[in-house]
């Protein structure tokens, strides 16, 4: 089968991954669940893991297929397994766990002591099939189109794990921001809309983003290359700022908005990231607030996630791709010129 391979790490994208042709991969162990791809999202991630950017977080054998937001169609399953059959749509979360650390029966799936993450760790899914686990898939419901939802396997969880977490300390009449509203962010406005009663300001610097996040229904937008960020919030939140801040960027500029912009004792959730945390330990003294950092989100909140989904509350705005052009994708998300999620479909 064809697999879009990394074979050393680089900065240029241009030539970045190589198609190879490798084995199939088959469903050896009881619990085996191969997965024929039928979508496979592009992720920021997939730039920094090309950099070089993970090798000091996670244990990477070159070369190695990437590609962790992955949905598709059950092709093998090991013999104890009993979720799903061939033939069965599924959504895969990019982590397949151990299921018997003590994080995991936690349910921190993230926390897993012997986990193996794909595209990151292990094969991922910009190749034909996937070897995954029944632990990391989830079937889908009748309607839903596995390559329409695959990148909510990794954009959409991580989305989801931070609004989730952001709207349980939002009240009604509170504020929260989005900064960035790209392949994460216009999902993370969605699910601000839908699961809470604040006001959703969000902000970008460019105006088709602005015009997709306005179509979401959000309450105010701000393009921080032209108006005041800090100045904005105080004059929406009567100088009170918002009491939860969505950073889907994560450089040090927006990193460093936080000051200014988050309310007394709020959180500025760290989602997108390439920067760094620059500001005076005096200022999260005297503002009580804190960073929160974001490691994509547990299985339980996928299936939460598809749930939104199957009730039209969270659309994603995709642009699909061969697996050939996949090189072009990882150009085109460097500069800038991916509105949405590009999905690769192997
Ligand atoms: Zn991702
Ligand atoms: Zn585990």
């Amino acid at each position: 089968m064809h697999a879009a391979r990394l074979h050393e790490y680089t900065d240029d994208m241009s030539d970045a991954l190589s198609i190879d042709e490798v084995d199939r991969p088959t469903a050896e162990r009881s619990d085996d669940v191969v997965v024929e791809v039928e979508g496979a999202g592009w992720c920021q991630t997939d730039n920094h893991i090309i950099e070089g950017m993970w090798t000091d977080y996670a244990p990477q054998e070159l070369p190695m297929t990437l590609g962790h937001e992955n949905a598709g169609i059950v092709a093998k399953i090991g013999d104890e397994v009993t979720l799903v059959e061939e033939g069965d749509p599924v959504i895969c979360h990019p982590v397949q766990t151990c299921g018997i650390c003590r994080p995991c029966r936690l349910g921190e799936d993230m926390y897993c002591e012997n986990m193996a993450f794909n595209g990151l760790t292990t094969d991922g899914g910009f190749a034909e099939y996937l070897l995954t686990n029944e632990r990391a898939v989830i079937p889908l419901p009748d309607g839903v189109d596995p390559t329409e939802i695959a990148p909510h396997a990794d954009a959409g969880i991580t989305a989801y794990h931070a609004a989730k977490k952001a709207v349980d300390e939002l009240n009604p009449g509170d504020t929260a921001v989005a900064i960035g509203i790209g392949g994460l962010g216009h999902i993370g406005i969605q699910c601000l809309e839908a699961m809470s009663a604040a006001d959703v300001v969000a902000v970008d610097v460019k105006d088709e983003a602005l015009e997709l996040a306005e179509n979401f229904g959000v309450t105010e937008t701000v393009d921080s290359s032209e108006q005041d960020l800090p100045d904005v919030i105080a004059d929406l939140t009567d100088d009170e700022g918002a009491q939860q801040v969505l950073d889907f960027v994560g450089t040090d500029e927006t990193a460093g908005y936080a000051p200014e912009i988050v309310a007394a004792g709020g959180d500025h959730h760290v989602i997108g990231y390439g920067g760094h945390i620059h500001e005076p330990c005096q200022a999260l003294v005297d503002g009580e607030f804190s960073y929160r950092g974001t490691l994509v989100g547990q299985y339980t909140e996928l299936q939460e996630l598809v749930a939104l989904v199957e009730r039209g509350d969270v659309e994603l705005h995709t642009d699909r791709y061969d697996l050939e052009e996949i090189n072009t994708v990882a150009e085109r998300l460097e500069h800038g010129e991916i509105e949405g999620r590009a999905v690769v479909t192997p």
